[in-house]
């Protein structure tokens, strides 16, 4: 079988990263970048988005390597994405210390035609009004798959909306559900989330997990278990990343297994700081920490 490619709109970042144990400036991230490393594991992606002329050779040898298509993605003059987050020593807070648009400030998402018709929408954070622009550009109807993060939450609740309205699947940690529905207890805040539009939610909650709500029905998916973390950046957009990948691969109906899946990617990417530990993973090692997740849960 064919796998139909999968178009992700999201930042292309350079991230300055700080942990108890280390600092390291303007090193490859964004939540597309996390994104197409874990999903072209799976089945082809194709990114839309836009860096700076201060991008490094080293992203697109990435992207290569990865058979990512860049078709869609704009270097335009002007400083790249750049963000810097700094975590609490036991990982379980995260301040960010500066969001830089930069480019992305006056981009125009702009889509190949062929690039049109894609299986699957990845909506990946980025503001609401470049995820919506993306969506007006698809042809058909596509599968909507969409994530945010506090940042569009405080300032785009309208654009943010408007997104979920256009969502079948959306995903979110657990303090942005808080944040955006008013509600600590999961369940609450899915059924909020679940009214404003998506027919599927996936509430993250770091090291307990994840929530998958559909309807009436909750399902709580556990993590890999005894991870040694070293950075948790990216763990989102490579949750995402495993999940879409194995919805690509073995059709939508297979969720539960997708967001197991999703849950041994990021497993990987916490363990090495910024992309290093996504780096390291592969299909079967992936296959293999969802075995061991799968029985934790039955
Ligand atoms: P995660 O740890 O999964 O939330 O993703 C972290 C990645 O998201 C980093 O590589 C950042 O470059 C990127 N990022 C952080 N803040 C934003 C934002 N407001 N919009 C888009 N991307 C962001």
């Amino acid at each position: 079988m064919k796998v139909k490619p999968t178009l992700a709109v999201g930042s292309i970042a350079l991230d300055t990263l700080e942990t108890d144990a280390q600092q390291q400036t303007d090193i490859l991230g964004g939540s597309a970048t996390f994104f197409a490393v874990a999903a072209s594991l799976f089945a082809p992606v194709r990114l839309v988005g836009v860096v700076g002329s201060d991008y490094p050779e080293a992203g697109w040898r990435l992207f290569r390597e990865r058979n990512v298509d860049v078709s869609d993605v704009q270097q335009v003059a002007g400083r790249t994405f750049r963000w810097g987050g700094r975590y609490s020593s036991d990982f379980s807070t995260r301040e960010t210390l500066f969001t830089e648009l930069g480019v992305f400030e006056s981009f125009q998402p702009r889509i190949n035609p062929i690039n049109r018709h894609s299986g699957i929408v990845y909506l990946g954070n980025i503001q609401p009004s470049l995820q919506l622009a993306v969506c007006r550009e698809m042809a058909g109807a596509p599968t909507v798959i969409s994530d945010t993060m506090n940042l569009w939450i405080d300032r785009y609740p309208q654009g943010l909306e408007e997104v979920m309205a256009k969502t079948d699947i959306f995903l979110i940690n657990d303090e942005e559900a808080a944040q955006l529905t008013g509600h600590n207890d999961l369940d609450s805040a899915a059924r909020d989330l679940l009214a404003a539009g998506p027919e599927t939610v996936i509430i993250k909650q770091g090291r307990e997990g994840a929530l998958l709500a559909a309807g009436d029905s909750r399902r709580q998916v556990p993590v890999f278990p005894d991870v040694e973390v070293v950075d948790p950046t990216g763990a989102g957009d490579s949750f995402a990343g495993g999940l879409i990948g194995h919805l690509a691969r073995h059709g939508l109906a297979d969720l539960d297994q997708a967001v197991i899946v999703a849950a041994a990617t990021a497993s990987f990417t916490v363990e090495g700081f910024g992309l290093e530990g996504l780096l390291a993973a592969t299909t079967e090692g992936i296959g293999q920490r969802a075995e061991i997740i799968a029985g934790r849960r039955d």
